[in-house]
């Protein structure tokens, strides 16, 4: 089986309809979340159920944060404490993937929670820098990153396996060079707001048709209706195979479903 996304959430951090946007990806060493925001087991809960997957939280070993708003991070506190205290025997820690001016400033969030007893980030999480241009190796999948425009440090991510490769802006303006990067993917999570700090579905709109294509959006304020139809918006409970589309890359034998 191949690259897979479960999309968890779609919303913006004003909604009061949907999850912070995030997904899961399933890759061939297992689960990595994309981004972190409250209330994520109901949240990580109920997308399983409506894609009829099975989906134990703790089988979720790797976690890559995108950036510090808490629509994006806010239930690191929750999957510190369930490793650390409610899951019997376990004494593995998930290991927490994020580019340096992230983690830098992350345990300033946690610690008023999370530093009881005197513990520190690392007695929850395995800590792993991401660096831009540097791909690393996440649950058997090739992981980059690259700044975003956003009001605070964010990267956005290109992850690829042998079968496909999927994109993930991240909170960003509009940033054609960040779109070229994500050109590559065969799937593009795009976040699309209401300008400013993010990307308007106009903007998204005046790309090329062949990334317009492959485009598929989160991060809406819960009004949002797209004008044309043309961008499609994620659903909550969505499953997705990412893989190259046919003709864009060679196919390895006998490895698809
Ligand atoms: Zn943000």
């Amino acid at each position: 089986m191949g690259m897979h996304l479960l999309v968890t959430g779609i919303g913006d951090a004003f909604s009061n309809q949907f999850h912070g946007s995030s997904g899961l990806v399933k890759v061939e060493k297992g689960w990595i979340a994309i981004d972190c925001p409250g209330m994520v087991l109901a949240m990580w809960r109920k997308a399983a159920e409506r894609a009829r997957i099975q989906l134990p939280p703790d089988d979720v070993g790797d976690l890559v944060i995108t950036h510090l708003h808490g629509d994006h991070c806010g239930g690191l506190e929750t999957i510190g404490f369930l490793h650390r205290y409610m899951i019997p025997g376990d004494t593995s820690k998930p290991r927490l993937h994020a580019i340096e001016e992230v983690l830098d400033r992350l345990w300033e969030r946690l610690a008023p929670a999370m530093d009881g007893h005197g513990a520190g980030l690392d007695d929850y999480f395995t800590v792993c820098p991401l660096q831009m241009g540097t791909p690393v190796e996440i649950a058997g999948c090739q992981v980059e990153c690259r700044r975003t425009r956003h009001s605070v440090p964010t990267a956005g991510l290109l992850l690829s396996d042998e079968v496909g490769c999927l994109g993930w802006s991240a909170d960003t303006e509009f940033d054609p060079d960040h779109v070229k990067w994500l050109e590559r993917a065969d799937c593009i999570v795009h976040e699309c707001g209401e300008g400013g700090n993010h990307t308007t579905y106009e903007q998204l709109r005046s790309l090329p048709e062949s990334i317009q294509s492959r485009l598929r959006l989160v991060h809406m304020p819960d009004s949002f209706q797209p004008p044309d139809n043309v961008l499609e918006p994620l659903r909550e409970g969505e499953w997705i195979e990412v893989r190259a589309r046919a003709g864009t890359a060679p196919v390895p034998d006998g490895s698809l479903d």
